[in-house]
């Protein structure tokens, strides 16, 4: 069965079948580069929506945010067995979605940077931004401390 004769295909991800075209052109591996009908690229078996996705939830989740999350899923009871986004929860034998918003702190209200999903089954993460100014004559008095994963320093005192 030759792969430049097929018209679709099915994602081995969200398996739904989609366009899956031959641009006649190759990767520097050798592999082909298939597309679909709106020449968006395919990423293996993964559709180009999946991969989107994929890219799109990598961009959400760097991976010092990761190890946060993933940290603080793990003291509210919950496993995270996957490394790459998007991530699941895993407890009592049931995988749940993990949606994370970025918050920010308003006047005492909880502020989400988009709507969370309507769905009911995920565990939502809210990940608190907050921006400090540091003098630099302060920052001497700041202490480094080295972890396994990260570098973290003491809160700055306010200013
Ligand atoms: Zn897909």
């Amino acid at each position: 069965m030759s792969e430049q004769h097929q018209s679709t295909r099915k994602c081995g991800y969200c398996l739904t079948e989609r366009h899956w075209t031959w641009t006649g052109e190759r990767l520097r591996d050798g592999s082909k580069i298939f597309v679909d009908d709106l020449q968006r690229r395919w990423a293996g078996k993964r559709c180009p929506i999946c991969e989107r996705r994929r890219v799109q939830a990598t961009i959400e989740c760097p991976s010092f945010e990761k190890f946060h999350v993933t940290k603080a899923l793990a003291e509210a009871g919950y496993e995270v067995r996957n490394q790459t986004p998007p991530l699941q929860a895993h407890r009592d034998g049931v995988a749940y979605p993990v949606v994370i918003r970025h918050a920010t702190l308003e006047q005492g209200k909880v502020v989400l940077e988009s709507p969370l999903p309507e769905a009911e089954d995920q565990v939502c993460v809210l990940v608190f931004q907050s921006v400090r100014v540091v003098p630099a004559k302060q920052m001497s008095n700041l202490r480094l401390k080295e972890t396994a994963t990260s570098s973290m320093i003491d809160a700055p005192p306010v200013v």
